[in-house]
């Protein structure tokens, strides 16, 4: 792609309409950029398109501004449906069609997400609805009840078409693009072309226009990479020290399991960290809340997991720090482009074993982009960076005066004390609450074994009982129904509002299938669980107090491990 000579053309050049036109005005956007340039215009011809871009290049505006063009307002029926992977992902679209048709008269957006009430999602349906945006299952159930139809749409968007695959929502995307009406616009967004989306593509869009942002580019070109040498239980005092020393506005540190992050929120806390955890524990508007804490500056650092910061957009993030190593080279694409949003500059930090070399060597191959090694500050450095931040803190209170100390301090060097020497005395006193700098490695006894949480590739008795912390249970889909694990636990994270890996093992019987969920799920969750429908059945769930052997799985050494592997 070549984008060095041609000057990037500005919003008023596309052929946007004014209510459009003047909402970006508003929102400060200058100039559309690269993909939404290319995007664009194609769009706004009625073009089917395939577009390949990562995460942070304003994939949602490429598509939203020249859609909310071509409505007919007048027409209150779905026109446009939108399916993304998660909820955030979809409320997220939602909220920016919102934003962008902020000057369309009578525009409605509906937002169909699973886990969420219906009544809401009904209303806004039969208020007619223009633009519709949900995850799959969701809107493949409001396609059964008959409380959406398609047969007036006019463009079909797949954002993160990749994504939906991986969380087994393949069947539900293929029967939407089907049952588009043939001369609707499809248009797919998705990082990569993995096989299942190309024939999807080949089968259903005609002449699709492709544009590729080339990740090599875009990824990290305005994010640094750097890898930090250190092992398990050193793994927090590093934290703590990175945090200490780097200029960091707000950071996001990402783990690999819910447990971890509790367990890492504490730590830090302890440590006076101003941090929060966002993870699928959370309802909808208790994480809504703690991302609004962030952008605030609340807090300034956020403990996470993959499936809940998923295209999380807070401009002031300056560092992603990867705690624990992604599972794949798309999660680290995902993971890092939290920072350097909307053109800023980022760090993405991660720490990796010596023993992991291998896995960062594939990182680096996926964004063409080498990691520079970072070293740790010690603890010269770490008491240089306080004398400094000190220094600072001194001059600015010098600046300020404190008149009203003076009597005093008269008073002392009266009785003979050297200026000097009372000044470090002060300084000692007003420093006395500097945190104690911790070793670098810690004592055996203090890891935990893979953070209590069962891990699924861990062998084990398999046929007695359930993991640690877990509870089996039946859905009424197997085999017969041709269901596949990814299915099930797309559906069951998106219903249940939980997170995909804290689902355990997954046995697909022919008739029924056993899945194991965290223990002491409360009932509401489940009862949302139940509403799920996969493989167009519903998935009515219930203990499994009968258990049965499955067969053990190869345990795979060092390589990526298939993702439903992974704890
Ligand atoms: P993606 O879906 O590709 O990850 P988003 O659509 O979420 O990216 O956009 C990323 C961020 O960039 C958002 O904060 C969005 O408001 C901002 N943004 C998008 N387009 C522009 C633009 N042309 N100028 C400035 N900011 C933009
Ligand atoms: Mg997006």
């Amino acid at each position: 792609m070549t984008s060095t000579s041609v000057a990037s053309p500005s919003f008023g050049d596309l052929a946007l309409l004014p209510a459009v036109l003047s909402a970006i005005e508003t929102l400060g956007y200058e100039t559309p950029s690269p993909i939404q340039a290319q995007t664009i215009p194609a769009l706004l011809e009625g073009r089917d398109m395939l577009g390949q871009a990562q995460t942070g290049t304003g994939k949602t505006a490429a598509f939203a501004l020249p859609l909310l063009s071509r409505l007919d307002l007048e027409r209150r029926a779905p026109q446009v449906l939108v399916m993304a992977p998660t909820r955030e992902l979809a409320q997220q679209v939602a909220v920016s069609f919102s934003k962008y048709g902020q000057n369309l008269k009578g525009l409605e957006v509906a937002t169909l997400c699973g886990g969420m009430e219906y009544r809401d999602q009904l209303q806004a349906l039969r208020r007619g609805a223009q633009v519709v945006v949900g995850t799959p299952g969701r809107i493949i159930d409001h396609l059964d009840r008959g409380s959406l139809k398609l047969d007036g749409l006019s463009a079909l968007v797949l954002d993160e078409a990749d994504e939906m695959l991986r969380m087994g929502f393949i069947d539900d995307v293929k029967r939407v693009v089907a049952d588009t009406p043939t001369d609707a616009q499809r248009v797919f967004f998705s990082a990569t072309l993995p096989t299942e989306i190309e024939r999807i593509v080949n089968r259903y869009l005609v002449e699709p226009v492709k544009v590729a942002i080339e990740s090599r580019t875009t990824t990290g070109e305005n994010i640094e990479q750097r890898r930090v040498r250190v092992e398990g239980g050193a793994k927090l005092e590093a934290l703590a020290r990175i945090i200490e020393v780097e200029p960091v506005d707000a950071a996001i540190v990402f783990v690999r399991t819910r447990a971890a992050c509790t367990t890492l929120m504490e730590q830090l806390s302890a440590r006076g960290v101003n941090v929060a955890s966002l993870s699928g524990d959370l309802d909808q508007s208790l994480r809504e809340r703690t991302i609004t804490r962030l952008k605030r500056g609340k807090v300034d650092v956020l403990i996470a997991t993959d499936v809940a910061a998923r295209g999380l957009d807070v401009p002031r993030i300056t560092h992603v720090v990867n705690y624990d190593l992604p599972q794949d080279a798309e999660a680290y694409t995902h993971r890092i482009g939290r920072t350097g949003r909307a053109g800023r500059d980022g760090v993405a930090i991660t720490f990796a074993g010596n023993r992991e070399g291998r896995k960062v060597g594939w990182l680096e191959q996926a964004t063409g982009q080498k990691m520079s090694e970072m070293a740790l500050p010690d603890e010269a450095a770490i008491r240089a960076h306080r004398d400094q931040v000190f220094h600072q803190r001194a001059i600015a209170a010098v600046t300020k005066g404190a008149e009203e100390q003076r009597a005093l301090v008269e008073q002392l060097v009266e009785e003979g004390y050297d200026p000097i020497e009372l000044a470090c005395a002060f300084a000692g006193l007003a420093r006395a609450d500097e945190a104690p700098i911790g070793r670098l490695q810690a004592p055996r006894k203090e890891r935990t074994p893979r953070d209590g949480k069962p891990s699924r590739r861990e062998g084990g008795p398999r046929d007695r009982a359930p993991r640690e912390g877990m509870t089996r249970y039946r859905v009424s889909v197997g085999h017969k129904d041709g269901v596949k694990p990814g299915q099930l636990v797309g559906a069951l994270a998106n219903e249940g509002g939980i997170e995909g890996n804290r689902i355990g093992r997954i046995d697909i019987r022919n008739a029924f299938s056993v899945v194991e969920l965290p223990n002491g799920l409360p009932s509401s969750i489940l009862a949302k669980m139940a509403r799920a429908r996969v493989a167009g059945r519903p998935l009515e769930i219930s203990e499994d107090r009968a258990p049965e052997r499955a067969p053990r799985r190869r345990r795979d050494d060092d390589g990526p491990v298939p993702r439903r592997e992974r704890a």
